[in-house]
């Protein structure tokens, strides 16, 4: 069901407005959904959802940590506190969850777990769910999936994640485990999104070279020469270099370290460990997680698209602004303090569209 719609104030190749769902995922373009098609392939939305944001306890406005990425009808979860599957339903994120990342095993990350598990099994959920962990804690991730005794009707994997492994290996994107310092067994995650051929020079293909558009076209974009009208035309005639996909890389909890550095080089979204302010720079030290201000310069070393700190220790109570403000002084404001419901949508880095943020209410 797409109604209720609204424009986009965008048209696609055929002229035809695109309009979307509200607060969903879905977009359409009337009549013709080929069209839709088209216009969605080479748009492809991205949308970062944070459900929990508070640092290792719950407060009345933030759940701990949990975020869903939504890739083009994709929904991966990473981190799952206590109350993410409430969280995910006063966002709006859907269900439809094949793979969740964790990134350790304190409390604060997996307790949401078991709850979870067990709404997909009354809900029926015949499809398997694959749960990635920190190496050597596969076997207490499968306890606590179990810990009421029932086990889900649907098939659930747990698998070890060591950093450096592609634990996800998609079509168009691929999730590695990245190694983060958290004195625990503990991976981050880097979705990195595969290029994207080249645009394809309609113009020119017909009216310089003749050609109608059909399967000599998919030949030349899939970079293979054609016979026509006597001569061989090259794919790099008509087709552009090949263009940057995204990448997006949560940390979970940690301290600063280089192999972040490394993993968020270019990323479009660094999404960091940001407990605390430079007041408290020695508990983040002791408790091996960061302060804003770290995070601010492990984003502005590997040259981070934006930073979006998270994990707010309960210390600091509001939106955080002066962690925020600490970071601004290392990173403008390329960075923000995350909050729950706040919706992230990453463009391509070639696009024209804004990298944007808003709130889900
Ligand atoms: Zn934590
Ligand atoms: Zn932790």
């Amino acid at each position: 069901m797409f109604s209720p719609l609204s424009d986009t104030g965008l048209t696609d190749s055929a002229g035809i407005t695109v309009s979307r769902c509200p607060k969903r995922t879905e977009w359409v373009s009337l009549p013709n959904r080929q069209t839709l098609y088209r216009w969605v392939t080479d748009t492809h939305a991205m949308r970062v959802t944070f459900l929990g944001t508070s640092g290792a306890v719950p407060t009345t406005e933030r759940n701990p940590s949990a975020l869903v990425v939504e890739r083009e009808g994709d929904r991966l979860l990473f981190d799952c506190g206590e109350g993410t599957q409430r969280q995910m339903m006063r966002f709006e994120t859907g269900f439809g969850v094949g793979h969740v990342f964790v990134t350790h095993l304190h409390g604060d990350h997996v307790l949401g777990l078991p709850g979870l598990v067990q709404t997909w099994d009354f809900n029926e959920r015949d499809k398997p769910l694959t749960i990635h962990t920190p190496a050597g804690t596969g076997s207490r991730i499968e306890s606590l999936v179990a810990a009421t005794g029932q086990r889900p009707s649907y098939p659930v994997e747990v698998r070890e994640a060591t950093a450096g492994d592609v634990v996800l290996d998609h079509e168009d994107y691929e999730v590695r485990a990245i190694e983060v310092n958290h004195r625990t067994n503990a991976v981050g995650y880097a979705l990195v999104e595969d290029d994207r051929k080249g645009r394809f020079d309609r113009q020119k293909a017909e009216e310089e070279l003749g050609l109608s558009p059909g399967p000599e076209y998919s030949k030349l974009h899939d970079g293979e020469p054609v016979e026509h009208d006597g001569r061989t035309i090259q794919p790099e005639e008509v087709v552009g270099p090949a263009r940057p996909g995204r990448t997006v890389v949560y940390t979970g909890d940690t301290r600063p370290t280089d192999s972040v550095i490394e993993a968020a080089e270019n990323a479009d979204l660094l999404i960091h460990d940001g407990s605390f302010g430079d007041d408290h720079h020695e508990r983040a030290q002791k408790t091996a997680h960061s302060t804003a201000r770290e995070a601010a310069t492990v984003a502005r070393d590997a040259g981070a698209k934006r930073l979006a700190l998270t994990h707010l220790s309960t210390r600091y109570t509001g939106r955080g602004w002066q962690l925020e403000d600490q970071a601004k002084e290392v990173f403008d404001d390329r960075v923000f303090m995350a909050e729950d419901g706040m919706r992230v949508e990453i463009p391509y880095p070639d696009a024209d569209r804004e990298f944007s943020i808003e709130m889900v209410s």
